[in-house]
């Protein structure tokens, strides 16, 4: 029996199962193992609309054994901790697991680029769990300052911070906007919307770098006049409990401030033999194989380098990629010539929030109600699970009529300053 593993159940790992299945469905003698840390397929694009209360947690995830269905590969749900190269076995936490052939696509962490207090006391925004947090602290933030009265803490209570100018961040505070415009500003009477900040920091002199200048001109534009304050060649220097330093000078003070400025390649691949690039990617060859080991196969935007030209970090990169190499594993197997991974865009889409984005698609640009359209369509048709699609539909269409949820599910902790939880653990 010979034996495939694949690390990781995220676009392209998800994409790769899906393509060993067609490849070996009549090798009984062929044995797939998907292992991934939760037991769900998260569909990220859809994260930025959890902080807002826009749609339900639950509704964009998938359970992999229901994406499973009859298909015959193996789930588990683990943690990878080591990968031995040598003796071609996996350490997981619940014991070893050896491998004939192994497909690794673990995904990204953030990369706080050693900026003092970032990892400490900002919110990243790579997991379910963690936009959920995220959520509740804005949520708990909201409540005290509806009955708060000291004004400097009013301010930091009321500041929002997003660290990082691209589609993550771009998206994160339309949503912010939105939920505090549409929903906060009349259910806390407290909180007069004039008193609310969103700021984004952005290091580089323009926001959603990689999209075209028009379309990241007119998304500036619009979030200036919605009143979000875009400060551009703005580094974060240093976080803080209360705020966040920029360029070294000035203090932005803040309790909630949000990290999505950089991404690099989990520990476990940064700890691969070989060399990396400079965000701790994996340098792969055209069929995506490690040097040295051709039975391993490293996939996805923040796992896998090429010498070639660099491909943005998106989804569409690993879905991609998982296709090759599930299609280089059964050529491997039948000593037929591998297939190369060249980059093609698909296009960019950037929400601005409710009834507004921006789309550049086949060498066309356009913005407005229609690009907002087209990017619900697409990702709803991306959406994994036909439920999940009528899930989501039915989420943004009583948005639209009803008032958004802001319960918070955690009870109170207080902390001396003012009853907000310091920590950004869950169960604090
Ligand atoms: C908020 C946000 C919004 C985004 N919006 C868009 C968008 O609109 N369009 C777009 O194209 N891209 C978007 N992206 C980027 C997109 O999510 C990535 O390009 C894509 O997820 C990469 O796929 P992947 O398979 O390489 O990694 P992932 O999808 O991250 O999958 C990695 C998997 O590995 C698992 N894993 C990690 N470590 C271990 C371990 N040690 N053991 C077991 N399992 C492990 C993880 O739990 C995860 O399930 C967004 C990302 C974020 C965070």
């Amino acid at each position: 029996m010979k034996r495939i593993v694949v690390l990781g159940a995220g676009f392209g790992g998800l994409q790769t199962v899906l393509g060993l299945e067609k490849q070996f469905h009549k090798r009984p003698d062929v044995e797939i193992v998907l292992v991934n840390e939760q037991n769900f397929f998260l569909f990220t694009p859809l994260l930025p609309q959890i902080a807002s209360s826009y749609i339900n947690p639950r509704h964009i995830v998938q359970a992999l054994r229901d994406i499973r269905g009859s298909r015959r590969f193996r789930f588990r749900r683990d943690q990878a901790r080591a990968i031995d190269l040598d003796a071609r076995r996996i350490e997981l936490t619940s014991g070893p697991l050896d491998y004939d052939t192994l497909v690794i696509a673990l995904g990204s962490r953030a990369d706080y680029f050693g900026v003092p207090g970032a990892a400490e006391h900002t919110w990243d925004f790579k997991s379910l769990e963690n936009a959920v947090v995220f959520r509740e602290r804005v949520l708990d933030v909201l409540e005290h300052a509806d009955h708060t009265e000291d004004a400097e803490l009013r301010r930091k209570l009321l500041t929002f911070v997003v660290v990082g100018g691209g589609y993550t961040g771009v998206e994160l505070i339309s949503e912010l906007h939105d939920f505090m415009h549409r929903y906060v500003a009349g259910r806390y009477r407290g909180i007069p919307p004039s008193e609310i900040r969103l700021v984004i920091l952005e290091a580089a002199p323009e926001i959603l770098r990689g999209v075209h200048p028009k379309l990241a001109r007119h998304s500036l534009r619009r979030l200036e006049r919605q009143g979000v304050e875009i400060r551009l060649a703005s580094h974060a220097t240093r976080c803080f409990a209360d705020g966040v330093e920029i360029n070294g000078k000035e203090i932005v003070p803040s309790l909630t401030v949000a990290w999505t400025a950089g991404v690099r390649a989990v520990e476990l691949v940064e700890r691969l033999p070989g060399p990396h690039d400079r965000i701790g990617r994996a340098m792969v060859n055209e069929h995506l194989q490690l040097e040295g080991h051709p039975e391993v196969f490293v996939i996805g935007d923040s796992c896998a380098a090429m010498t070639a030209k660099d491909a943005p970090r998106v989804a569409p990169v690993a879905i991609a990629q998982g296709r090759i190499a599930a299609r280089n594993i059964a050529h491997r197997e039948r000593n037929e010539a591998l297939e190369s991974y060249h980059y093609v865009s698909q296009g960019v889409l950037v929400s601005l929030g409710m009834n507004h984005a921006v789309v550049s698609i086949g060498g066309i640009q356009f913005s407005g109600y229609f690009a907002w359209l087209f990017w619900n369509a697409v990702h709803l048709y991306k959406l994994v699970g036909f439920k999940k699609q009528i899930q989501v539909t039915l989420d943004w269409m009583l948005g639209e009529i009803f008032p958004r949820d802001s319960s918070i599910v955690r009870r109170p902790v207080g902390c001396k300053l003012c009853g907000t939880p310091q920590t950004k653990s869950r169960t604090a």
